[in-house]
């Protein structure tokens, strides 16, 4: 295939491995399971090590497979370079291993996936200076930044509620600070939205949700976009500054946020979330049709309390999502009116799955204040605007008459 024709999206996901002259012709990339990569020369073995030239090393620091998933990862964002990670999670975790000191400061969105934010509280007894803003103006966000701000961390759509950050104002406010602008791509996707439109330095990605999309896999990624001059990170040791500024901000993260951190893909994960990754603009477009038709009929029921969804227009940032997103996506939650337990709701349904799990091809269900969102307490919860009732749904691919009915169905008691 050639380098230089630019081909679609589903185009590029399903051909890039033959870009790079995939072995004996095969279709899919081949899972590489080796941990150890022999050289008939040591010599050749030393160069690699010392990033003279390329080739593979040790498992934990990558392989031909994940090598072909990370740069078919590259391509959906648009982007320099990609590395995996064994999940969401480790591929945020290495952002702050590799990149922040004691002493740095870093402006969080308050509106987070709830692991992260308990990341968050961690890093934040480690030295590191965190204030968590509503990020769906960029007046919190400006008003929070000192000196010494290293990062401005976001998330597009954030789960569970939805709000959807002030996403190019804050870019533009980074880019005239020279902050590095992390933005979490998890529940867009680069087939609704590419970070790197508005300015992000780095785009994170759980594999594991829409773009592996058959809950079979967990899988991270961190891509770098190239919108950041790394040249201005203080805290990019020597040892990475060896190659032109755009790499050193990857070679580092690779070392120190990979290598010695240890949250490593494995091959047949990357596997699975390469085989994903072929139906993820089919699977959004479908998600996203089934979710808003499943959002405007529970927010026209008076039985339901509030529906949270970008694509209504009731939505408070319905405006830039319209904007900058493609579709709005498969999340959204709602709360049901007093009266109406939402457990009982939950198990009347018939399709729909009370599981933990984003971005399966199923719709899955959970009542977020009782589970993922339990173990910060109500005082937290209430200021993330999660109510108690809330429910969250990750909508699947199912026939769209199939899930309306069972929602509707639901709501009869
Ligand atoms: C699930 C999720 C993560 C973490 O991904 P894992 O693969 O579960 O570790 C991070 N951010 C968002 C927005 C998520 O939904």
């Amino acid at each position: 295939m050639s380098e230089k024709k630019n081909y679609g999206f589903t185009t590029t996901v399903l051909h890039n491995d033959r870009r790079k002259g995939i072995e004996h012709g095969s279709l899919h990339k081949p899972l590489h399971t080796s941990v150890a990569f022999g050289y008939d020369d040591a010599r050749q073995l030393a160069s690699v090590f010392q990033g003279k030239e390329p080739g593979f090393r040790y498992g934990r620091q990558g392989n031909p497979t994940i090598s072909a998933l990370e740069d078919k990862i590259t391509r959906m964002e648009d982007g320099l370079a990609t590395i995996c990670f064994a999940t969401g999670m480790g591929a945020i975790g290495a952002v702050f291993q590799a990149l922040l000191k004691a002493g740095d400061h870093v402006v969080s969105s308050s509106f987070l996936f709830g692991n992260t934010n308990s990341l968050w509280q961690t890093v934040a007894g480690q030295g590191v200076g965190v204030d968590f803003v509503d990020a769906t103006d960029v007046a919190h966000v400006e008003a929070a930044l000192k000196p010494h701000t290293r990062i401005v961390f976001v998330e597009t759509i954030a789960n569970p509620r939805t709000q959807v950050a002030d996403l190019a104002r804050i870019g533009a406010l980074c880019k005239a600070r020279g902050i590095l602008y992390v933005v979490d791509n998890t529940m867009t996707t680069p087939y609704l939205f590419r970070p790197k439109a508005v300015g992000a330095g780095l785009v994170v990605n759980a594999l594991t949700k829409s773009i592996g999309g058959h809950g079979n896999a967990l899988g991270g990624s961190l891509t770098d976009t190239g919108e950041y001059d790394w040249s201005a990170y203080p805290n990019i040791a020597a040892n990475y500054k060896r190659n032109p500024a755009p790499q050193w901000g990857m070679a580092q993260i690779r070392a120190k946020g990979l290598r010695d951190f240890g949250a490593s893909l494995g091959p047949e994960a990357a596997h699975h979330i390469a085989v994903g990754a072929e139906t993820l603009a089919l699977r959004m477009e479908r998600t996203s049709s089934n979710a808003l038709a499943l959002a405007r009929m529970l927010e026209a029921d008076e039985r339901v309390a509030a529906v949270h969804y970008p694509g209504l227009a009731s939505h408070p940032q319905h405006g830039i999502a319209s904007e900058l997103f493609r579709a709005y996506g498969s999340l959204f939650s709602f709360e049901l009116k007093d009266g109406i337990d939402c457990f009982d709701y939950l198990n009347r349904m018939d399709i729909a799955i009370s599981a933990s799990n984003l971005g399966d091809t199923r719709t899955l269900v959970i009542p977020v204040a009782h589970t993922i969102f339990f173990e910060m307490g109500a005082e937290r919860r209430a200021s993330m605007g999660i109510a108690e009732s809330l429910i969250r749904v990750s909508v699947g691919i199912e026939d769209p008459a199939d899930l309306l009915a069972d929602f509707a169905a639901a709501l009869q008691g």
